[in-house]
């Protein structure tokens, strides 16, 4: 199969197939070409991601501990105060973050939530570090409001393939979904979108996952790629797992098919070995979460982090800004952001 770098939204669900049944080899040399024809292959971009609103979400995420339909023995937590975010945020940044990632479990912000989280992300942008919010469905003017704050990413993740979403969420659609992508998009925010592995959906639809977002009218800036963490409690506590090796696949297949874009190693890090993250860099790979706490779930450590980068010779990615970097060098995915009064860092 041609190496082709082109920035492509025309793919088709049998080509994605096609590159997730290529020999593993054949695979991990494609996406690892494509990797360093756009990125340095040893640098990894570091995201800290704090959960600002725990629980007693109303949606129905069958992987979600945070849903409040579901008996995990969850703590629930209100919105935390600006303070103790600043905190946290400023502990992420000695650390070595470079982007900081607020969490609310909520379908949607009320206007009044929005305005302490837009107090927010105007502190932890003085602090000198992006910002990323995920806070559910976004209204238009909501998204905008963000924007003007100077917000720098949201997170919206389609979660899985079109056909199997139903069996996995029922209280909003994947046209809801689609609409708030497209009311971040066209506030010039950047867009963090991904999905889940692992929750009993077929290769096809992991295939299907992967067509939806490389056929947005724009590659999200970042992919997160998540392993289903299956909590006691939740609908999918039992799920079987996924190979490994499947998983690294679907990395592989999103760094050839968004060439531009982080792909982000997100949930599930705790759950595997060192070897299957370094074959995760290997496949293109190049952000992760840092810190002990992923949102409810267990990450690995900061010290195993470093200590993994340390054997692998991987550079945390510092010096360059990814939002930089996404704005200059992307013709496909040139925005306007509005002006927002902030410090350009
Ligand atoms: S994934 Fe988000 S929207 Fe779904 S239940 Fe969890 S917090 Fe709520």
């Amino acid at each position: 199969m041609p190496v082709n770098d082109a920035i492509r939204h025309d793919w088709a669900r049998e080509e994605i197939l096609a590159l997730l049944k290529r020999p593993f080899n054949d695979l991990m040399f494609q996406a690892q070409s494509v990797h360093r024809r756009v990125f340095d292959a040893n640098s990894v971009q570091i995201s800290t991601l704090l959960s600002i609103k725990t629980g007693a979400c109303p949606e129905d995420c069958a992987y979600c501990p945070q849903s409040a339909r579901y008996d995990t023995g969850l703590n629930v937590e209100r919105l935390l105060p600006l303070e103790q975010v600043l905190q946290a945020a400023t502990r992420a940044k000695a650390a070595g973050a470079t982007r900081f990632c607020m969490g609310a479990a909520w379908k949607n912000p009320r206007d009044k939530d929005l305005d302490r989280v837009i107090k927010m992300v105007e502190a932890v942008n003085a602090l000198g570090l992006e910002t990323c919010v995920t806070a559910g469905m976004l209204k238009r003017d909501q998204a905008q409001r963000l924007a003007s704050a100077g917000l720098d990413f949201y997170n919206h993740n389609l979660d899985t393939s079109p056909e199997f979403y139903g069996e996995i969420i029922t209280t909003r659609t994947y046209a809801d979904r689609l609409d708030t992508l497209q009311h971040v998009r066209e506030a010039g925010l950047h867009v963090c979108c991904g999905g889940i592995l692992g929750m009993g959906e077929s290769r096809a639809d992991r295939a299907g996952l992967l067509q939806a977002l490389c056929n947005l009218p724009q590659h999200p800036d970042s992919v997160p790629i998540n392993m289903l963490v299956r909590v006691k409690g939740t609908p999918l506590a039992d799920a079987a797992s996924l190979d490994p090796f499947e998983f690294v696949r679907c990395i592989a297949a999103a760094r050839i098919l968004m060439p531009k874009a982080m792909v982000r190693l997100s949930a599930g890090r705790a759950e595997m070995s060192d070897e299957m993250q370094a074959l995760c860099f290997l496949a293109g790979a190049n952000s992760i979460f840092y810190g002990e706490q992923l949102l409810t779930t267990d990450n690995p450590g900061q010290q195993a982090d470093r200590a993994l980068f340390q054997r692998l010779g991987i550079q945390a990615m510092a010096d360059e800004c990814p939002r930089q970097r996404a704005t200059s060098s992307r013709g496909n995915t040139r925005r306007h952001r509005p002006t927002s009064g902030r410090p350009s860092r």
